[in-house]
């Protein structure tokens, strides 16, 4: 007997046949039962209620009323001519309003007849109107009862006749048939007892037809769990795999480049969480597996010292290593803290991007090749093929959100082995998130930042306090300190964005005449971007007007005022990207969130969040929460394909942990999947993943 539902074309359903099965194909890509078993309601709605129209307000999601038309009228000529009607239960009236098929709807529906009508009312001008109903004529035995599934579905649809009541009745036929009613169990049966879940074809049918909220929530939580229950086994599985694959070379030893450095130059002490991911680098260097390891720190938690000296462990070793950042600027300033360590021990250090000379290219390539130049640190310009080494060890990227897989790959193939990697993103988010988002990665984290640091101030204004902002500015840089005011910069409205820019700049160089302002942006020349920041860095510039180019890592302790612009139209991580170019030094530090007065609940939310912690993980949980992961910088780049249909991994931390848990044990006892059991699992997990295009490809 063939069950596969992944194999049952779906126009052979009853209620489907060739033309619809095209139109599902198209406009919702559902090609078999399977599809469509899995296509499950955005939303339920309690179609036994009849509400009334007196009762409406403008918060209700659909309703169904029952009553009468009183009169249609037209308006509007050619395409912009719609149908209106007045539609009345005793308690009040209504409009419908129809944009196509006016002829059509005309003559099916007449006035007197008592239908069942069911939309959702939205407020227009001072009345409530319902735009493109579904209408039945009301008999008592037509009123629906439980819970019915509301589809996602497009306006082709619905021209075409495939309505939320057609889907309904589609996936009522499909949940009839006897194969979806035995569908296979797919979970352990011991998992399913001891976490008491749903078997999988009473968890499908309370997917879309439920029984109650109750019965709902437990068919959710049962697919939850089951779609996170692969992910993680596959992980597990792939990582196993990896340990086993992925030889690495071996440094072996800790010499006199890192101990030097330790002794003789280092200034002040390692934080205990500096030492600890040293640690964990060194054990992953000397294991003979390839490192791949990302390292999670706040900004301002000193990262950039534990590249080097992971660096300096390369060197050590016999090998070279490079450092890459997504911005020439970023390059720039760690060429100028990397120098700075590595003069006084005598390890040779370069700077490679788009804007070296070729001369000075041409030179960098010979040292590298002769392996005379042991740090070469440099942009995306660090990848191209005509950039080789003698013998790379250590690849370091800095804010890895900005470079993609492939990016990544090309760098493991500078030498025969590849090199160590290790990641560095100050975009924190939890650890088991991380395992899961970043699967291929192992994940360090740096949790502790340097003594003495002040918590910056964070605080929000309106345009009515913005003298009162100056004035604050005024105050600091008289104490000596520097300010930053930064504009957003959106690409479509990039021309506005730089005139606003253009604007701040002119209105803050009237307001502090004695003060020099510097200005930065994108669409400037990057020698005149240099020239503004070197103004700023070098402390001959007072005040930065910036776009976001200084987001990451641009270092200026004496700086202690970010002023954000439109703070409204940043995301959260990027606010606290911002936040981190202040409190760098010793002085007390502020961020002045610059808003309109009129702000979504959302945005509302969003800032405030700022002003009540420093934390980058709980700044990081937040916007998970608000954005869900598949926004967060980095995840769609990680190379990680999960595409999770039930399961929000924002949403779902628990059962994510829950599942991480329930996998890992049950490898301990069957590790290759070898019972029955786990052949069937198995096959599963290469049904889920192998269409994915697994991310164990990457490398
Ligand atoms: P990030 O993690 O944001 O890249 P950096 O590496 O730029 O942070 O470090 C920020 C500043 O903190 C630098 O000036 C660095 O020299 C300093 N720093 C790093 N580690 C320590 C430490 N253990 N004690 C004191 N200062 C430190
Ligand atoms: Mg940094």
């Amino acid at each position: 007997m063939s069950n596969d539902l992944r194999r049952m074309d779906i126009q052979y359903l009853s209620g489907v046949g060739p033309k619809r099965a095209e139109l599902l194909r198209k406009e919702l890509d559902i090609n078999t039962f399977h599809d469509l078993l899995y296509y499950f309601p955005f939303r339920h709605i309690d179609r036994s209620t009849i509400h009334h129209i007196n009762e409406i307000n403008g918060e209700m999601p659909y309703i169904q009323l029952r009553g009468r038309f009183i009169n249609f009228t037209t308006a509007g000529e050619g395409a912009r001519r719609r149908l209106m009607a007045l539609f009345t239960d005793g308690t009040g009236t209504i409009e419908v309003v129809w944009f196509n098929r006016v002829r059509y709807i005309q003559d099916s529906y007449r006035p007197g007849v008592e239908y069942l009508l069911f939309g959702k009312p939205s407020p227009f001008q001072n009345h409530f109107s319902i735009i493109h109903p579904e209408i039945d004529v009301y008999k008592s035995e037509t009123v629906p009862q439980g819970l019915q599934g509301v589809y996602s579905l497009t306006e082709k649809l619905h021209n075409r006749q495939i309505t939320q009541r057609t889907m309904q009745k589609l996936v009522g036929n499909l949940l009839n048939t006897p194969v979806v009613q035995h569908v296979p169990e797919t979970l352990p049966q011991q998992l399913l007892a001891q976490r008491n879940l749903m078997p999988l074809p009473l968890a499908l049918l309370n997917m879309h037809r439920p029984t109650s909220i109750r019965d709902l929530q437990r068919a959710q939580f049962r697919l939850k769990y089951e779609e996170l229950f692969f992910l993680q086994l596959n992980i597990l599985k792939y990582i196993k795999g990896r340990e086993e694959r992925r030889v690495g070379f071996v440094f072996s030893r800790v010499g006199d480049y890192f101990n030097n450095f330790y002794n003789h130059v280092l200034a002040f002490p390692l934080t205990g969480a500096q030492k600890r991911v040293i640690r964990e680098m060194r054990r992953d260097m000397g294991s003979g597996r390839q490192m791949n390891r990302l390292l999670q720190g706040d900004v301002g938690s000193g990262k950039t010292i534990v590249a080097f000296m992971t660096a300096l462990i390369a060197l050590d070793n016999g090998y070279q290593a490079c450092i890459m950042a997504p911005t020439e600027i970023l390059a720039t300033q760690h060429l100028e803290s990397i120098s700075q360590m590595a003069a006084p021990i005598g390890v040779k250090v370069a700077l490679l991007t788009g804007s070296t000379r070729k001369k000075e290219r041409d030179h960098i390539h010979k040292q590298l090749q002769s392996g005379e130049l042991q740090i070469l640190i440099g942009t995306h310009a660090l990848i191209e093929d005509t950039v080789q080494f003698r013998n790379l060890g250590l690849a370091v990227i800095d804010e890895q959100h900005r470079f993609g897989v492939a990016q990544r790959a090309k760098l493991w193939r500078k030498n025969t082995t590849p090199p160590h990697v290790l990641v560095m993103t100050a975009t924190p988010i939890p650890r088991t998130l991380a395992m899961t988002v970043y699967g291929d990665l192992d994940v360090s984290v740096i949790d502790e930042l340097p003594p003495g640091r002040k918590p910056v101030t964070t605080l929000m204004r309106y345009e009515k306090d913005r003298e009162q902002m100056y004035r604050f500015i005024g105050q600091q840089l008289r104490l000596g300190r520097q300010a930053y005011i930064v504009y957003p910069l959106i690409e479509e409205s990039e021309k506005l964005d730089l005139r606003a820019l253009e604007e701040g700049y002119e209105l803050v160089q009237e307001t502090f005449p004695s003060y020099r302002v510097a200005m930065v942006h994108g669409r400037m020349k990057p020698a005149e971007k240099d020239h503004q920041m070197e103004l700023f860095v070098s402390h001959q510039a007072h005040i930065l007007v910036a776009t976001t180019v200084i987001e990451v890592g641009v270092n200026v302790p004496n700086a202690s005022v970010m002023v954000i612009e439109n703070a409204e139209r940043f995301g959260l991580s990027q606010l606290h990207q911002l936040r981190g170019r202040v409190g760098r030094g010793a002085d007390q530090s502020y961020c002045i969130l610059m808003t309109k007065y009129e702000l979504s609940h959302d945005t509302r939310h969003r800032l405030e969040v700022m002003t009540q912690t420093n934390d980058g993980f709980r700044v990081a949980e937040e916007d998970m929460h608000l954005r869900g992961p598949g926004d967060m910088d980095g995840t769609q780049q990680s190379g990680v394909a999960f595409n999770l249909q039930v399961a929000n991994l924002a949403q779902d931390g628990q059962i994510v942990q829950l599942t991480r848990d329930d996998a890992e044990a049950y490898l301990r006892n069957d590790p290759e999947l070898t019972t029955p059991e786990g052949q069937r699992l198995d096959r599963q997990l290469r049904q889920i993943f192998d269409k994915q295009q697994s991310w164990s490809e990457i490398s």
